[in-house]
């Protein structure tokens, strides 16, 4: 375990590794969204914002002009309405605007109530498959036009522990990304027929962020790793030394390169 913390951690992005991108972050505006859009833009990416609460985008976005003069585009959407037509609007306001994109980081996500599926409420089950996975099949399906035109595009999906292997009380929240390893898988597969766009999915593991405080909201959030820390497997998934990696299932606290 110390050894793979220490492989991850040892990674050293090149400065310009995203020099040229074109990025979509969703889930941009708040926890480790923010910070890898962030970090994604001072590694010279071109941003593209999208989230729920424009005041939070906005504040991504004087974050990211003040360190890299760089104005990114903000895409305000609550995706609980997210439907076809949106994706049609998606499709065409992007196409308009850029010529490709080379990566996507499907972040937003939400809890949903923790509590047993004997009792999980039908209307929250939906929400939180509607905006953990429908919306980020939707999203992917409006952008694979523009990736298609990048030399090495990059689709990432957020994943979680219990994505991986299923525990009491996280309902519609663990379905969700048990099925989102599943959509990294089968989009990997399609797409390494005729593409040279990756698909795989992250698990960042507890991180500090109001997510994991609605999770457990007696735990200290001093204990926990900060978003900051995880961003060697969020830069290195997201550029050109991950270009032979897909269909993979990583952990921000075990992976190697
Ligand atoms: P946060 O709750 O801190 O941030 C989630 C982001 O998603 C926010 O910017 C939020 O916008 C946005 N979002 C939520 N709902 C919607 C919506 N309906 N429409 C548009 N945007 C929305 O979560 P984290 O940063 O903790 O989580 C990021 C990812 O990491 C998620 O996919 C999560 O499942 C995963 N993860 C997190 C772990 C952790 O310990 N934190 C552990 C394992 C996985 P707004 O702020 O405006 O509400």
């Amino acid at each position: 375990m110390l050894k793979s913390l220490r492989q991850s951690k040892s990674y050293k992005p090149d400065p310009n590794l995203l020099a040229n991108r074109t990025i979509l972050v969703t889930g941009a505006g708040d926890g480790i969204g923010r910070v890898a859009a962030i970090a994604y833009a001072k590694h010279g990416a071109n941003l593209i914002l999208l989230g729920r609460t424009r005041q939070k985008l906005d504040s991504v976005h004087d974050e990211i002009a003040e360190h890299t003069g760089q104005a990114s585009l903000i895409i305000p959407i609550d995706l609980t309405h997210f439907d076809a037509t949106s994706a049609i609007e998606l499709k065409h306001g992007l196409e308009g605007e850029y010529s490709r994109l080379d990566g996507i980081l499907h972040n937003a996500s939400i809890l949903g109530p923790k509590t047993l599926i004997e009792g999980y409420p039908y209307d929250k089950w939906i929400q939180v498959f509607q905006v953990n996975l429908h919306s980020a099949y939707l999203i992917t399906q409006a952008a694979l036009p523009l990736l298609r035109k990048a030399p090495d595009a990059s689709i990432v999906f957020t994943s979680s522990g219990v994505g991986r292997r299923g525990r009491a009380y996280w309902g519609a929240y663990s379905l969700s990304k048990f099925a989102t390893e599943g959509l990294t898988q089968v989009l990997a597969d399609e797409l390494s027929e005729d593409s040279n766009i990756r698909v795989n999915s992250l698990n960042p593991g507890a991180t500090r962020t109001s997510m994991r405080a609605q999770a457990f909201p007696s735990e200290d959030p001093d204990t926990l790793p900060t978003a900051e820390e995880h961003m060697p497997l969020y830069l290195y998934l997201m550029g050109p030394d991950s270009s032979k990696c897909t269909g993979m299932s990583l952990s921000s606290n075990n992976w190697s390169y």
